[in-house]
């Protein structure tokens, strides 16, 4: 490759030729991976971490909650803005699914330990 690139600088070769050469080892390169990612094993948390997992419904507009790199959102902030969220932390108490699925539901979440609310363990909520 190297010297190719010497013929084109010396006139010996045109960048076209270098252009179509790059483009075929492309190609041949892109259909070996094609072929290699059929055999390709894709582990089932591989696939849930890729995939979005449902944590359950928005209270604000009825889309999905989604889990999110720090905190967990409405699938449809991109669709309609709704900014609806609940952060992964708060007080740098973790808030876990567990919680996060009854806070949906019930409105609010069991005692969370460490979440400090006048010194005593307390719970997340709306209120
Ligand atoms: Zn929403």
């Amino acid at each position: 490759m190297e010297r190719y690139l010497d013929d084109i600088k010396n006139g010996k070769a045109s960048v076209d030729d270098f252009l179509k050469r790059t483009e075929k080892m492309s190609l041949i390169v892109l259909n070996e991976l094609k072929e290699k990612s059929k055999t390709w094993n894709f582990s089932e948390q591989l696939i849930q971490d890729i995939v979005p997992k449902e944590i359950g419904r928005c209270l604000s507009c009825g889309g999905n909650l989604i889990e999110r790199d720090k905190f967990y959102g409405c699938s449809n902030y991109s669709a309609n803005n709704c900014t609806f969220s609940i952060p992964k932390q708060k007080a740098g108490v973790t808030i876990t699914k567990v919680n996060i699925e009854k806070l949906l539901t019930t409105g609010t979440t069991s005692l969370i330990k460490g979440f400090k609310k006048n010194g005593k363990d307390g719970t997340l909520g709306f209120y």
